[in-house]
């Protein structure tokens, strides 16, 4: 079977993970099997829909590394809309309501009070013509909404296995605005057809949804797609992700938090599979073990601080060559292969790399509690050229020449050597530091 997905947001606000998981499961499938991934911009809701949103959606897919084949707007797509809307209107799919949402609202707490689920009375099918025509002579203006049938609608879903609805139970969806504007379900389904989409991959949120899309793609002459319903991510509070949008934006963990993106996708992938989360360099490995099957139904819970420690597990094993643009790019533009390897075990954020390049290169601030022995220890410095040898021998001649050992050795010369009580072995640290900076700070006389 040819593989066609698409990945379809909607350009009102930023990704956040959610959204995020959505799109790289919908993307590792497609390219799993070969297939054909699609990105579709929702952006028929003219008011909330903006471009710097959908500017945005390209920016953080880009940085997340995934590639679509094709690109698709629902603004481009209105023609194709109005055939089919003709074509359910022909068949007496759709039909006029004239209830304000107001009305609509106050139907839905009447039935909810009573204990029934809100589902729409079809009063609006009761309507005569010569109501409609009175209604309109008011000023009322027509929304449509679908007419489902009211029958089983079962499908195998991916993630879910088998599902089933009656079309009893569901409202009937409204497809056209007051305005005439076609809305999500009838534009969704009229895509997926024309675009070929074999298998919709989306939030569980759409489940009901995909029951009503299920008899409107019939309804339009065609056979549905494969569906695969994604449980939505919880945070550790059990909240859904839209309520964090700030925080757990792809924006705020790229721009604000310095993540990698692949610790990003390292645990989106697996997140909810059966499979272990562990840190991946390159999205490869990730798609070659993808599988729906390994997808579990409950809820799955995100942990910020998985995140961060996947993103420290990467980088400790991120080479100089695959780093070194973003050195530069920080200003670190003099960070060489021995200063990157000597300090990425300390990381958990590159951005943590700052610190180390101070730390290394200065300004630092010694603490020099006892200026007679970190002088002495500077005396004793032996010519460079240095390397991880140089400490060992340098701390042995001081151990020799003061009579000191253990902590009261090693510590006031961390603290005058980098003005920190902890940090990176000091044999990796010191020949960065190099020969001028170790006596001026042992001697307290920085530059
Ligand atoms: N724009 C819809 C959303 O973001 C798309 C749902 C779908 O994949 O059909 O929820």
């Amino acid at each position: 079977m040819t593989v066609v997905v698409r990945f379809a947001p909607s350009p009102t606000g930023l990704l956040h993970l959610g959204n995020a998981r959505t799109a790289l499961v919908t993307w590792l499938f497609a390219r799993r099997a070969g297939g054909t991934a699609i990105l579709r911009l929702d952006d028929t809701d003219v008011e909330r829909s903006r471009p710097e949103f959908a500017a945005a959606i390209d920016r953080d897919l880009a940085w997340l590394g995934l590639d679509w084949d094709r690109t698709v707007r629902q603004s481009d797509r209105a023609a194709d809309y109005d055939d089919a809307i003709g074509k359910l209107k022909a068949a007496g799919r759709v039909y006029p309501c004239y209830e304000t949402p107001e009305e609509l609202s106050l139907k839905r707490r009447s039935l909810l009070s009573r204990g029934r689920p809100p589902i729409y009375d079809r009063a609006a099918l009761d309507l005569s013509e010569a109501d409609r025509t009175r209604l309109e002579a008011d000023g009322r203006r027509a929304h449509w909404r679908f007419r489902l049938d009211h029958e089983d609608i079962a499908w195998d879903d991916a993630v879910r296995s088998a599902v089933r609805f009656h079309g009893k139970d569901l409202s009937d969806p409204v497809v056209i605005r007051e305005d005439g504007s076609p809305l999500y379900h009838i534009c969704s389904v009229v895509d997926d057809i024309d675009l070929g989409i074999s298998h919709v991959v989306r939030g569980e949120d759409h489940v009901a949804n995909t029951a009503a899309h299920i008899q409107m793609f019939r309804a339009l002459g065609a056979g549905p797609p494969a569906f695969a319903h994604l449980p939505l991510i919880v945070d550790a509070a059990g909240k859904g992700l839209s309520k964090r949008l700030g925080s757990l934006s792809l924006a705020h963990l790229r721009d604000e938090e310095g993540l990698e993106a692949m610790a990003v996708n390292s645990l989106l992938a697996k997140l909810g599979t059966s499979d272990p989360i562990e840190p991946q360099r390159s999205l490869a490995p990730l798609i070659d073990g993808f599988d729906f099957a390994k997808f579990a139904r409950a809820t799955p819970h995100l942990d910020p601080a998985e995140l961060a420690r996947l993103n420290g597990r990467i980088l400790h094993e991120t080479p100089f060559a695959a780093i070194a643009d973003r050195l530069r790019t920080r200003g670190l533009a003099q960070a060489d292969e021995a200063f990157w390897l000597a300090v990425r075990p300390n990381l958990e954020k590159l951005g943590d790399v700052d610190e180390w390049w101070r730390i290394t290169h200065g300004p630092v601030t010694p603490v020099i509690e006892d200026r007679e022995f970190t002088g002495a220890a500077a005396g004793l410095l032996p010519a460079e050229p240095w390397d991880e040898a140089t400490w060992p021998g340098w701390i042995g001649a001081v151990k020799k020449a003061t009579g000191r050992s253990g902590k009261g050795l090693f510590q006031p010369l961390r603290l005058a050597l980098t003005g920190l009580d902890h940090g990176p072995e000091l044999k990796v640290l010191l020949p960065l530091i190099g020969r001028d900076r170790s006596v001026a700070r042992l001697t307290g006389t920085p530059a």
